[in-house]
């Protein structure tokens, strides 16, 4: 998979990618990262990438000629005339729709993924309809560049190209993982899902690791006992709770058994006193 990310800031990028697995699926070659400095789509001495607004008002713009160039020097047509199921331009905007686990995955089943970063008031919304596929937003605040916005976005689709992680499944493990219709048709004879999913669209459960004991803190007990099914059940509730408590809305959506809509109940009772 390749990646061609437009910014007026190359060198931002110089250190997000260089660690962990992002390094090693870029050094393994599953995943190739350009950066493509605007200012050398420019024709004046002063390499100027932005103009006043049309209309007044605050700041400046991103002008639509080196972004233009910088599109065709990347072979990239406007969107009319491209084969869109190959590649894909992104522009980064607090305006964009957000970016969620399921738009990261949409991303990683595509070849090649460009990335245009606003910076000042933003890009001409010439440029936007004429090349951009998509318009993503990372979250409802605003941000002084798409920079940040881009290493955000292309580590979480980075991770989900296939080979990346060690373990292929491990995604899917994860909060946000697969909203997951199997797991309701796989429940142990509590109705528990059987599944350790951290995941089917809810949030992951808390993880431990040694010392058992830390500072007065104890590990759960259930997880020292080696009962895999008790084990499973309780982090299983964990999700639920974590969910209910931070992400209520999450649950809508999720793919629940009778058991989790019993624990729920139980759950939301237990909020209420
Ligand atoms: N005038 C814009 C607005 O009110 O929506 C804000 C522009 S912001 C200062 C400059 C650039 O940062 C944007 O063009 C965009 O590329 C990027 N940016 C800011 N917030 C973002 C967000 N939440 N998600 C993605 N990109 C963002």
């Amino acid at each position: 998979m390749r990646f061609d990310i437009i910014t007026i800031f190359p060198d931002f990028f110089a250190g997000p990618f260089d660690y962990g697995i992002l390094k090693r699926a870029r050094t393994t070659g599953l995943v190739q990262i350009e950066t493509h400095d605007l200012r050398s789509f420019t024709h004046d001495r002063h390499r100027t990438v932005d103009d006043r607004p049309f209309g007044g008002g605050e700041g400046m713009v991103l002008k639509a000629q080196p972004i233009y160039e910088a599109m065709q020097s990347l072979n990239i047509s406007p969107k009319i005339s491209r084969d869109r199921s190959k590649e894909t331009v992104i522009l980064l905007s607090a305006q964009g729709q957000p970016f969620t686990q399921s738009v990261a995955h949409e991303l990683s089943a595509t070849e090649r993924v460009v990335i245009l970063c606003g910076r000042y008031e933003g890009v001409d919304e010439r440029v936007n309809e004429l090349f951009c596929d998509r318009e993503i937003s990372i979250g409802d605040y605003v941000l002084s560049g798409g920079e940040l916005a881009a290493a955000v976005v292309l580590d979480a689709v980075m991770r989900l190209v296939p080979g990346v992680l060690g373990n292929e499944a491990s995604s899917e493990f994860e909060s946000f993982g697969a909203g997951d219709a199997a797991i309701t048709s796989s429940v142990d004879v509590e109705g528990v899902p059987r599944s350790q999913h951290g995941a089917g669209g809810l949030l992951d459960y808390p993880h431990y690791t040694r010392p058992a004991e830390f500072r007065g803190a104890a590990v759960p007990d259930v997880l020292m006992g080696g009962d895999h099914a008790a084990v499973r059940k309780w982090r299983r509730e964990q999700q639920l709770r974590k969910t209910l408590r931070n992400r209520p809305d999450l649950l809508e959506g999720a793919a629940l058994s009778d058991w989790d809509r019993k624990v729920l109940e139980r759950l939301r009772a237990e909020m209420l006193s």
